[in-house]
């Protein structure tokens, strides 16, 4: 847990979200600005900052990011088709700095 840490206080419930799947690893909460009509992020609830800061410790949680992205490529409707981003530094877009995917489905995105 760090201080100041957006998705860290969501995981630990200090802060409300929409929360769609949670194990003992990650959670997957809806993004607050949806970019497509299914938006989530899927969270470690481990706080890292970001992938360089990925240790060999952490494989196996990086494993569970990929996994619950197929738990929930089960569970949305139509083609089951969906993409995993992850914006990786302020120049790459990323604004929340605990690593995190997004889990983006629901509508045709084949522009990069
Ligand atoms: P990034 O820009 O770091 O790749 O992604 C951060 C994402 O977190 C953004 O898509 C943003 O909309 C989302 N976000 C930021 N603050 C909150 C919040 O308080 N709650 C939720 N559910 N999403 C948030
Ligand atoms: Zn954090």
């Amino acid at each position: 847990m760090i201080q100041d840490c957006i998705f860290c206080k969501i995981i630990q419930k200090q802060l409300p979200a929409k929360i769609i799947a949670e194990n003992d690893e990650v959670i997957v909460i809806q993004d607050i600005a949806p970019k497509a009509p299914i938006h989530y992020l899927i969270i470690p609830k481990k706080h890292i900052q970001d992938v360089q800061s990925i240790e060999q410790e952490d494989k196996g949680l990086v494993g569970s990011l990929f996994l619950m992205a197929k738990e929930l490529s089960g569970k949305i409707a139509g083609s089951g088709s969906f993409r995993l981003i992850v914006n990786n530094g302020a120049d790459a877009g990323q604004s929340v700095f605990h690593v995190h995917s997004h889990f983006l489905s629901g509508k045709k995105m084949l522009d990069f």
